[in-house]
């Protein structure tokens, strides 16, 4: 009788209702292949902890491939490539972080839209930049490691940030 091998282990988990394509105006993108409900896990990363002087230092690849998971440490999935390296931000997302190290639904998904989340509920970084491209009617035109600052993000964000800038923005209260 033969034993049950399990699967190769994988560093990271999506769901299988989500796939990732390329694009020509955003390189990879993770898109809807089903419908997905609000609260609903798409996705779960992992990595190694990196510190943020180390990060600053990692190629740009790697950097790209990184979320902050702590005051000072990342996240780096490093030079796997997997569909959960490829969400990319949105000033008007559909999903957003529970925990540390997941991706949920922030309201009902439907199939072939573009999995997002807005990058202000995970940088906290001063250091972090990058204009925004997403086209939402509302997109602020950049992206900062200040952004959980602003009080309207806290209030449309609430529940859905990295524990760490939660706590942050628990202490400014
Ligand atoms: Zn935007």
């Amino acid at each position: 009788m033969s034993v049950p091998r399990p699967g190769a282990a994988r560093i990271a988990w999506s769901s299988p209702k989500v796939d990732r394509r390329l694009t020509e105006h955003a390189g990879y993108t993770v898109y809807a292949l089903a419908p997905i409900a609000k609260g609903e896990l798409i996705l779960t990363w992992g990595g190694v902890i990196i510190t943020t002087e180390q990060l600053h230092h990692a190629p740009q690849y790697a950097a790209d491939r990184s979320i902050q998971v702590e005051e000072n440490l990342h996240l780096c999935s490093g030079l796997v490539d997997d569909v959960a390296d490829c969400v990319n931000h949105s000033c008007n997302p559909n999903a957003g972080l529970r925990g540390q190290i997941s991706l949920v639904a922030m309201r009902d998904i439907a199939p072939g839209e573009e999995i997002c989340f807005d990058y202000a509920t995970s940088d906290g970084d001063p250091d972090f930049y990058m204009k925004c491209f997403c086209g939402q009617p509302d997109c602020r035109g950049e992206v900062t490691g200040n952004d959980w600052k602003t009080p309207s993000l806290q209030e449309r964000y609430r529940g859905y940030f990295m524990p760490y800038l939660q706590r942050r923005i628990d202490a400014q209260k």
